[in-house]
């Protein structure tokens, strides 16, 4: 009788919780399909509204009415920003799909760090201006050779960058900071936005993940560039993370001196 009521009690747990992972599952499956989706819309929505402004301001320009030599250079910077803006978007989608597919290869060349984000921020300052924010750059004295992959450092300070950009408040201060000790380098990217509430502080490194508020609603985005850097990070040897500040938001990247994998 009792090993009967025990058999049935298991049987009964059992299914309770063969029936609790399949719901589990399939929300998961939902959820997964229901943040590719959006991903989708996302991505589409943010190729086509820089693709409009291209072609809106290139047919002024052919059309020959632009007359002003003040009013043709704002809408040729308006065009380059803009397919900038769509390169780093593709580049994104690309390194997401190599990196879904572990078909990302990394170069080892050497490297002066402060160099290379001298240069990298020489060409975002035009953006910066726009957007009314002022890069505080803080680099060593001395210089911070490293082996690595630009392409994969670049992408990764330049995705910090473009969220520092989008969520910090317009007329604020951003600060880059970079320091180099014999074994690693560190990268500090600070802004005083609004910053993520702390439900968020893993998950925002999770693939299309984006934090539900009125901020994300303003400011395109497709949930990839945290998930993207990061990996980049761990790929280079080393890690990304999010330090809580009291005000704002602060993404350190630390790398090894020796370099990549
Ligand atoms: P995207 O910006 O395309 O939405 P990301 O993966 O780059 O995707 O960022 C994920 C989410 O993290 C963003 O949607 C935003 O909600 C939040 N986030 C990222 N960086 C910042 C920041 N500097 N300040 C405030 N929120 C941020």
């Amino acid at each position: 009788m009792l090993i009967g009521s025990l058999l049935i009690g298991t049987f009964i747990i059992a299914i309770l919780l063969g029936g609790s992972l399949l719901l589990w599952q399939a929300w998961r499956n939902q959820r997964d399909a229901s943040r590719k989706t959006s991903f989708v819309s996302n991505v589409s929505h943010e190729l086509k509204t820089p693709l409009t402004t291209i072609r809106m301001y290139a047919e002024l320009l052919g059309e020959g009415k632009i007359h002003e030599a003040e009013k043709q250079r704002r809408y040729l910077q308006t065009i380059i920003k803009e397919s900038q803006r769509l390169t780093r978007l593709v580049n994104n989608v690309l390194d997401f799909s190599r990196l879904e597919q572990g078909r990302r290869n990394y170069q080892q060349e050497p490297l002066e760090l402060k160099q290379l984000l001298q240069d990298l921020l020489e060409s975002q300052q035009p953006r910066l201006r726009d957007a009314d924010i002022r890069l505080d750059l803080q680099l060593p004295e001395t210089a911070c050779a490293v082996k690595s992959d630009r392409d994969a450092l670049e992408q990764i300070i330049l995705n910090l960058l473009d969220n520092a950009v989008k969520y910090a408040a317009v007329g604020e201060k951003i600060q880059l900071q970079l320091s180099c000790s014999d074994q690693q380098l560190t990268l500090r990217l600070r802004d005083w936005g609004p910053g993520i509430p702390s439900a968020h502080k893993q998950r925002i490194f999770d693939k299309f993940h984006r934090v539900d508020n009125s901020l994300t609603t303003r400011q395109q985005g497709s949930g990839l560039g945290l998930s993207i850097a990061r990996q980049l990070a761990q790929g280079l040897g080393g890690e990304l993370n999010y330090l809580p500040m009291q005000d704002g938001s602060c993404f350190e990247l630390l790398l090894p001196r020796e370099g990549a994998k």
